[in-house]
């Protein structure tokens, strides 16, 4: 077996990678670049190498740097994670060139298979049912129209050498094809250097559903079953699944069969995914094959059993795969939800900063589920604009999916992240929607289930019962010590007080010692909390309330607090009788009128101003363009006006509600 490797990546894939070495008894080196210098990748590795400065483009993906690093540390193989350098084939091939292993597919397998259009005509030839399109180059705007209505609206626009959720398109008439052909051509070529555009039929509102495959160097491959994938924003995953809810054996084992005979067909020797979009009814099409182990590959490990990073470093080294297709078996469901640093509440733009404070669920068994995390961070750490924005990924596993779907949410739960915008709630939020837990998904499910985007939910009425035994607990904490702060008085707490959740009061009584019990006074019912796990200053607090465990996020705020549970938030005052008759008095503060301004809806740098100040500015003009995690974010005018002062210029770094235009 090796006895050194060399990770070409970063963050929590780097992480990953290094456990299994560890475990395997495998010397691990990492390379780093100056925004990495201190992560928790590095400080795992056995040996690191700073290899340049954060952009990517001038370390991460520069293959000289890798192979001196290799050199240099005397690694005799090379792990490239996903993204940066794992589907080029030129690295692949460079690595042998230099005797250094590349832990991959060959490099003609991802060469045949890294093009969308080059992998398509595989997989005709090999018998792959495809989505019905054009399997060739289109030339110019012309041309796409014409081949757009020779396959029949709606179309998709692609780019060859796409990936990521970039370069990709619907049109639904001929106009969108004028106008999207050119603009997913530019993108290709600025993000690919590759403008080859090719178009296929756009299957409505379908699933995606993806064929793990693996293989070794003695021509056996097998594949371990699907994940669902179909919980996307802007053609990206964010909730993922194994196995598909929709598929029964039949359909399971024919995409299985079709996977394996295109992997076959290109003489693949690592593990890999074949990705399939599938109709409701079960038919599906052949997407395109990732080279690479997946972002998505722990919900695969946790059903199979299967470490699937030893399983590439073992094809890799040469053995023969040491199961065949007869010993798998699916076992259990695995759910993995992304976290990110995006903010739900501004349409997931990215959000990048500081994790003030980080504390994942703990990893490991718990009552009916099992939890795993896979993360590159520590609390402290950045989250930075060079990079991908996943923070990290959350994962569980029970007998059964509705099971593992619960799991998901009381993990979630306890999930705590400060400092920057991140995704939890959304996910949360995702868990306890009917049409999630029922299995009813489609690449569609975000747009369909949040039109408006995400604003979090409505408490219902059992989370309004948590919230108000949180906020009375919390506030009997801070009402004993208020008397204790003064010696020698000893006069008892005020027991009954009214709590407000949002706008709705309850008057309450409030008694017990370790428990407490809040007597709901108008509705004849009481709310017993035990097991309670929070003291002044923790932003968590952890219950059971009426047999249940809960675990719901604190914050101080004016006059009460801010708790959230789950997706629900909502402002808690816990008041005197007397006070809340005043309260009732006292008029609705009026938020601050901003129609005026125009503020960055995340936190960013200025590409370009484009407006100037004393300028006649129309609704829907671009005033300005923004850019985080590559992503560009065109900021237009809500209404027509004249600029009055303008506060930010192109190369400026801006935070989120910084006020970048003021309109007179
Ligand atoms: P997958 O491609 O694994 O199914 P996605 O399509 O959401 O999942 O992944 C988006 C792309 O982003 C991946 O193809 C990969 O190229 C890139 N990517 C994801 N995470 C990282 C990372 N930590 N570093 C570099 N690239 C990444
Ligand atoms: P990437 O390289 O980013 O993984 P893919 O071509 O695999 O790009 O597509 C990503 C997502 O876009 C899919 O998961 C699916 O949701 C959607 N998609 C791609 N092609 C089609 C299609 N022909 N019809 C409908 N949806 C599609
Ligand atoms: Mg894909």
């Amino acid at each position: 077996m090796f006895s050194k490797i060399l990770i070409a990546n970063r963050g929590e894939i780097a992480v990953r990678v290094i456990k299994t070495c560890r475990r395997l008894g495998i010397a691990t080196v990492v390379v780093y670049s100056d925004a990495d210098a201190g992560s928790l990748a590095v400080e795992m590795a056995d040996e690191s190498v700073h290899i340049g400065p954060s952009p990517a483009n001038q370390s991460y993906l520069v293959a000289d740097k890798i192979i001196d690093a290799c050199r240099q540390t005397g690694a005799q193989a090379v792990h490239p994670g996903f993204g940066f350098l794992s589907e080029n084939a030129g690295f692949a091939q460079r690595c042998a060139d230099e005797g250094i292993v590349f832990i991959g597919p060959n490099p003609g397998a991802i060469s045949a298979m890294g093009d969308k259009i080059e992998s398509k005509k595989f997989a005709q030839a090999a018998g792959v049912s495809c989505v019905p399109g054009h399997i060739g180059e289109i030339d110019d705007t012309a041309h796409a129209i014409r081949i757009s209505e020779q396959i029949g609206y709606p179309v998709m626009i692609k780019a060859s050498a796409g990936g990521g959720g970039k370069g990709i398109r619907v049109a639904w008439t001929q106009q969108d094809v004028e106008e999207g052909f050119p603009a997913v051509r530019a993108e290709a070529k600025a993000s690919f250097g590759d403008d080859r555009i090719f178009i296929e039929k756009f299957i409505v509102s379908p699933r995606h559903i993806e064929i793990q495959v693996l293989g070794d160097k003695h021509g056996n491959v097998v594949h371990l079953f699907e994940r669902e994938c179909s919980i996307q924003r802007r053609n990206q995953k964010v909730i993922e699944e194994a196995p598909s809810p929709l598929l029964d054996e039949a359909t399971r084992n024919a995409m299985g069969a079709q996977a394996v005979a295109l992997a076959k067909a290109v003489n693949y020797d690592s593990a890999g995914t074949v990705e399939f979009v599938a109709g409701q009814d079960k038919s599906f099409f052949f997407l395109e094959m990732n080279t690479r182990l997946q972002v998505e590959h722990p919900v695969t490990e946790l059903i199979t059993g299967l470490d699937l990073v030893e399983q590439m470093i073992r094809s890799a080294w040469g053995e023969k795969l040491a199961f065949e297709q007869k010993d798998l078996k699916i076992n259990g469901w695995a759910i993995e939800s992304r976290i990110y640093a995006e903010d739900p509440y501004r349409k997931f733009l990215p959000s990048i900063g500081r994790l003030v404070r980080y504390a994942p669920p703990e990893e490991g068994q718990r009552e009916g589920y099992k939890v795993r995390n896979d993360a590159g961070v520590r609390e402290g750490d950045e989250i930075s604009m060079f990079y991908d924005p996943m923070i990290s990924k959350l994962c569980t596993w029970a007998p059964t999916r509705i099971a593992a779907v619960d799991g998901m949410g009381r993990a979630l739960e306890d999930f705590h992240i400060e400092g920057l915008g991140q995704n939890i709630p959304f996910l949360n939020a995702v868990m306890d929607q009917e049409r999630f837990r029922s299995g009813q998904l489609s690449t569609n499910y975000i747009k369909d289930e949040f039109p408006d985007g995400f604003a979090g939910t409505e408490p219902t009425p059992a989370q309004i019962d948590i919230l108000t035994a949180v906020g009375a607990a919390m506030q009997r904490v801070y009402a004993a010590r208020a008397r204790t702060n003064v010696a020698g008085l000893n006069g008892t707490v005020r027991d009954e007080w009214v709590v407000a959740v949002g706008h709705a009061k309850r008057r309450v009584k409030l008694s017990g010692d370790e428990d407490l019990t809040v007597d709901l006074l108008d509705e004849g019912r009481a709310l017993i909390l035990s097991d309670i796990d929070w003291r002044p200053g923790k932003p968590v607090f952890r219950g059971v309330l009426g047999g249940a465990a809960f675990t719901v996020q604190v914050a101080p705020a004016a006059e009460g607090f801010t708790i959230r549970h789950r997706a629900a938030k909502a402002r808690v005052l816990v008041l005197t009788p007397r006070s809340a008759e005043l309260h009732d008095m006292l008029p609705e503060k009026q938020a601050a009128d901003t129609s005026k301004l125009v503020l960055s809806p995340m936190p960013g740098l200025v590409v370009s101003m484009d407006v100037a100040a004393g300028q006649q500015v129309r609704e829907g003009e671009v005033v300005c363009v923004l850019e985080a995690m590559k992503m560009q974010n065109i900021i237009r005018a809500e209404r027509d006006g004249v600029v009055k002062a303008v506060n930010a210029k192109g190369g400026d770094p801006v935070a989120a509600d910084e006020v970048l235009v003021e309109f007179a």
